[in-house]
């Protein structure tokens, strides 16, 4: 089936983000090296530890957003192989998975994440040429996280007991994951790292722009030696993760992506005793009080919306300044934004990547126009883009209205929209005023107005001073439009068992 080939292409370097009054010299070019990545013509669907194309046999192609570039073919799956999988999945969570002491499970998920360590760059540069995301930020947050939640999950493999107490703590049987592009082998580790750890069996598809480390992961698990059929991958539309979620044998439905798709799984598993979590979209609020030290907080707001060029549904996309220091913060924002590198991902300079996909470029660009007609003022950095690949420049809105469909809609992109406020009670009113609630951030030096903001806003998760920290102890997850249960930490781990005590849920 597979020849391996290695890729050269790459795009032309951008002249990085230099505008006037920013660093007066350029970057000297610093590309990753990828001669030590194979990346396969054509990948079939992942099954009972083997790669088998589809049937019937039909493929699609997969893209390096940076370059235009066809990386890879891989398997479009049909109804009866999304059948199969499940099939397959909960054979192997009857006779082998179910079976095995926690202690065991626990090896073998120790194993995965010593190989992730080991095959970190591997990962890395596969990672940021399907995504589009910086190689700095693979290869020092995406796979280093991923490699810890195995770790992490291999802990509590063997302590359910201790983890819920008097409750019985049992799996549930086959769990259905589905994934975006904008994390792809991250989170991969969010579901299946708890999922295996709690002794339930997996089928993953993983986002159709982004499968090539999901693919690569496959290859983990057999060196892994997991036994054949406790984690499936398979790649195809959407419907496929539809049948996928609609199949009767399916227990468990962990889902992460548009609250547009979110609700029509949520629907699907309505009336059914399938065990259901959401992670959707969001609209964070950053809000910089006029005590907060600015220079971190520039650090914080540009990490928080620029970082995977703004393609993270918990990304700071509302700033909310005191008024009173809203005209230096927005200075200082404007010069470091000058100073963002945006160009090719393998370099290791670079800051901003590309959009994941055409589709999502076109997104960002036509809510960007919006912002314009509705009357903000944008700002951008004056930086060249590559001439192929979906590149778009760091944006900043000022004069933006709580109205403004920039301030409403979650644009996913590296935009970022500015608001003001003058009372912690304003800035309340205007962060909470948003149909989402799945992260916020907070910039003082005054602990008791930490506590108080951390309180009232409606938000999983709430930065004091950070901003996108993630950590695989710490319980991640929305409230309203931003969906429902949590990832990571211990309530991660309850997503994936039968806590009720009675076994109400397995069958
Ligand atoms: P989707 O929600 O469509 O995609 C997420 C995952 O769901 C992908 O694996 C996708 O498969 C799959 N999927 C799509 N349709 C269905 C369906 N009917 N049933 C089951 N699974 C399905 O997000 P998009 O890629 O379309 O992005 C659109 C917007 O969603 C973005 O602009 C952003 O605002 C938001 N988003 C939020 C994310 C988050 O982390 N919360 C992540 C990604 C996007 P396939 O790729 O094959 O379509």
């Amino acid at each position: 089936m597979t020849l391996t080939k290695k890729r050269e292409t790459r795009p032309a370097t951008a002249s990085w983000g230099l505008s006037a009054g920013g660093i007066p010299w350029e970057y000297a070019p610093a590309p990753e090296a990828t001669d030590h990545v194979n990346i396969e013509r054509e990948y079939g669907l992942f099954i009972g530890n083997t790669f088998a194309p589809s049937r019937p046999r039909k493929t699609f192609s997969v893209i390096n957003p940076a370059t235009e570039e066809p990386l890879a073919k891989v398997a479009h799956a049909s109804k009866a192989d999304v059948h199969r999988a499940v099939t397959t999945a909960r054979e192997a969570h009857r006779s082998s998975w179910s079976k095995l002491s926690g202690r065991e499970r626990a090896k073998y998920l120790y194993r995965i994440a010593r190989i992730l360590q080991e095959r970190s760059r591997e990962f890395a540069v596969v990672e940021t040429m399907n995504s589009g995301k910086p190689i700095k930020e693979s290869r020092d947050v995406d796979v280093p996280l991923a490699a810890a939640h195995f770790f992490y999950y291999a802990g509590w493999a063997d302590k359910l007991e201790y983890a819920f107490p008097n409750r019985e703590p049992r799996s549930l049987g086959v769990a259905a994951q589905i994934i975006p592009w904008n994390f792809p082998l991250l989170m991969l580790a969010w579901k299946i790292a708890p999922a295996l750890a709690a002794g339930n069996t997996v089928i993953l598809k993983p986002a159709s722009t982004t499968p090539l480390t999901a693919y690569l992961f496959a290859d983990v698990v057999r060196q892994a030696d997991l036994p054949p059929g406790v984690v499936n991958i398979i790649t195809g539309p959407g419907e496929i993760g539809m049948e996928l979620v609609r199949h009767p044998d399916v227990r468990k439905v962990a889902f992460t992506g548009s609250t547009a798709v979110g609700k029509m799984i949520a629907r699907a598993v309505a009336g059914t005793d399938k065990k259901l979590t959401l992670e959707l979209g969001g609209k964070a609020a950053n809000i910089v009080f006029d005590d907060a030290p600015l220079d971190q907080a520039i650090e914080g707001i540009v990490n928080g919306i620029y970082f995977n060029q703004g393609e993270v549904c918990c990304a700071g996309s509302r700033l909310f300044v005191q008024e009173s220091v809203h005209e230096p913060l927005i200075a200082k924002l404007k010069a470091r934004l000058g100073t963002l590198r945006v160009g090719d991902p393998l370099d290791k300079n670079t800051d901003v990547g590309a959009i994941n996909s055409a589709g999502q470029l076109a997104k960002v660009q036509e809510l960007v126009q919006s912002g314009i007609d509705e009357g903000a003022e944008i700002f951008q950095p004056a930086c060249d883009l590559p001439e192929r690949g979906f590149f778009f420049r760091p944006t900043l809105f000022t004069g933006v209205s709580q109205s403004h469909r920039i301030a409403q809609e979650e644009i996913f992109g590296p935009v970022l929209s500015v608001l003001t406020f003058r009372t912690p009670e304003e800035a309340i009113e205007k962060a909470n005023n948003t149909p989402y609630g799945l992260s916020a951030g907070v910039w003082t030096e005054k602990g008791s107005r930490i506590f108080k903001m951390v309180a009232a806003m409606k938000a999983g998760v709430v930065w004091a001073n950070t901003f996108n920290r993630f950590d695989p102890t710490s319980p991640f997850g929305g409230y309203k439009e931003s969906g429902h249960g949590r990832e990571g930490g211990i309530h991660g781990l309850a997503a994936y068992l039968d806590v009720s005590g009675d076994g109400a849920n397995t069958r």
